[in-house]
């Protein structure tokens, strides 16, 4: 179906809605239920004991850690958390869900009525509704290719039986595929400052199903919606909705009909297929789970969850462009992930100008790293570096021209700063008589700024310590520098 050929003016008259669907794995030891280890890569089928794989008579037993978890997440998306929920039976068949069943939570759910916040194109952000979130396990993967008899068979691993779920429901009420994967982009950011999940989306630790409609502009009632399942990188959704948004524009306007389906993305071809139709909620037969009993939230666990809470990304960005002086794109940079801005704000803390730190950071080092199209983690100069730097020049011991040349040098030969610093260390006149005498070259040969400068322009001082730090090729003690030609000046 050729999308492209929709104009624009057709495209006008509809407004997508869409919501989304994020399966994440806790990270927790070991299972929901057993106490198999939860850890992705293992010989397959090494992990599984009589609980996970459902055989007759086993008893499940929940995992505390990943009430502790999932609890944390409630919280960080602003969700109410249930005192009591309740686990329920979802039965459907499936190879790699031995059990027939798997445990989810249904009418009950742990946590509701969240919300996170969302930057909009305008700069602004709107806060998107969260509907709910609720554990369940995972199932076992079927393996279709790969192995040597992939040609007639499909394998099964069952280690990710069991493995403990956090499901996040959104509102439906985003409208653009940018606005689906800024949602994605910061839920996955806050998930990973709590710790909660390594949201690996190679490894399947963070999946993602889009809900997405259309409805002619200003109609109440939705439209039929179709499920987009398992999509694999926010890019790929932000692309899987592009096209069902266009699909189900064309299938409406050709007179037809949209059907509430699941389909499947296929990246090398830039398009959704059809896979089945959508269950609906009666087809899975919920009924609470006979084996374990309501799960209680005491007060007292989640203010101790509370307490737990990290700063969270976006509070931690309006702090840090408030602290630094530095604007929302750099913010960004600097909070990229809890790791880094904690490593960062723990250096810029030592030294004696915390913002200088963050200014060279960005600016020298971001921007030679930028050149160089490497990464933060690729950077030579290490955060002790750029702090030694930051105080050296703050002491007046280097000029920012000689510590532009010796970032050049740690860039050039990949060695970090104090190495290169100890064994470069810039030559630098001290001498007051020397650099005096540059002054008044200086001062002879502008005489035109030294008029402004004495009718008040005193902002013409900076151009002075400019031309004699030039003059000594930015050897001057830029400390001393700055006393003398003030002094020159004013004399
Ligand atoms: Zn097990």
């Amino acid at each position: 179906m050729p999308a492209a050929a929709l104009s624009p003016e057709v495209l006008a008259k509809y407004e997508p809605v869409i919501g989304l669907e994020v399966h994440v794995q806790l990270l927790t030891a070991s299972k929901a239920f057993c106490g198999c280890p939860n850890r992705f890569g293992a010989e397959p089928n090494t992990n599984i004991c009589p609980v996970c794989l459902g055989l007759p008579g086993a008893l499940p037993v929940l995992n505390e850690k990943a009430v502790e978890f999932a609890t944390l997440a409630s919280l960080a998306i602003n969700c109410q958390v249930r005192e009591r929920s309740i686990f329920a039976r979802k039965n459907y068949f499936y190879p790699d869900l031995p059990k027939g069943y798997q445990i989810s939570q249904f009418d009950k759910p742990l946590a509701e009525h969240g919300w996170i916040e969302v930057p909009t194109a305008d700069g602004g952000t709107r806060r998107i509704g969260i509907t709910r979130l609720h554990m369940e396990e995972d199932a076992g993967k079927s393996i279709h290719d790969g192995l040597a008899d992939s040609a007639n068979h499909t394998s099964l691993d069952l280690n990710r039986c069991g493995t403990p779920l956090a499901e996040i429901v959104s509102d439906p009420e985003m409208h653009t595929p940018d606005e689906a994967f800024e949602y994605l982009t910061r839920l996955k950011e806050i998930l990973l400052y709590c710790g909660v999940s390594d949201c690996n989306m190679e490894e399947g630790s963070l999946r993602c199903d889009a809900n997405v409609s259309v409805r002619p502009k200003g109609q109440e009632k939705l439209g039929t919606k179709a499920e987009v399942k398992n999509v694999n990188s926010f890019r790929f959704v932000r692309a899987a909705l592009e096209y069902e948004i266009e699909r189900q524009i064309e299938v409406i306007e050709a007179g037809g009909r949209v059907i509430q389906e699941s389909r499947l993305w296929n990246a090398s071809e830039g398009r959704t297929y059809s896979m089945r139709s959508k269950e609906q909620a009666h087809d899975y037969r919920y009924f609470p789970e006979p084996d374990l009993p309501p799960l209680i939230v005491a007060p007292a666990f989640l203010e101790a969850r509370r307490a737990e809470l990290p700063e969270l990304p976006e509070a931690r960005r309006a702090r840090m462009i408030a602290e630094y002086e530095i604007n929302r794109q750099d913010s960004f940079t600097l909070s990229a992930s809890r790791e880094f801005a904690d490593r960062f704000e723990t250096a810029a803390k030592s030294a004696r100008n915390p913002r200088r730190v963050a200014n060279l950071l960005l600016n020298e080092v971001g921007g030679r790293l930028k050149a160089l199209e490497l990464e933060q983690e690729n950077s030579p100069v290490s955060m002790a570096g750029i702090v030694l730097a930051a105080d050296l020049l703050d002491e007046g011991k280097i000029s920012s021209k000689q510590l532009k040349q010796l970032f050049d040098v740690c860039f050039e030969k990949n060695e970090d700063f104090p190495a290169v610093y100890e064994r470069e260390k810039p030559q630098q006149i001290t001498d007051a008589s020397a650099i005096e005498k540059l002054i008044d070259e200086v001062i002879a040969a502008n005489p035109k700024q030294v008029e402004q400068y004495r009718a008040g322009k005193k902002t013409m001082a900076g151009f002075f310590v400019g031309q004699v730090m030039k003059a000594s090729k930015g050897q001057a003690n830029p400390a001393l520098l700055n006393e003398l030609v003030t002094r020159r000046l004013e004399g």
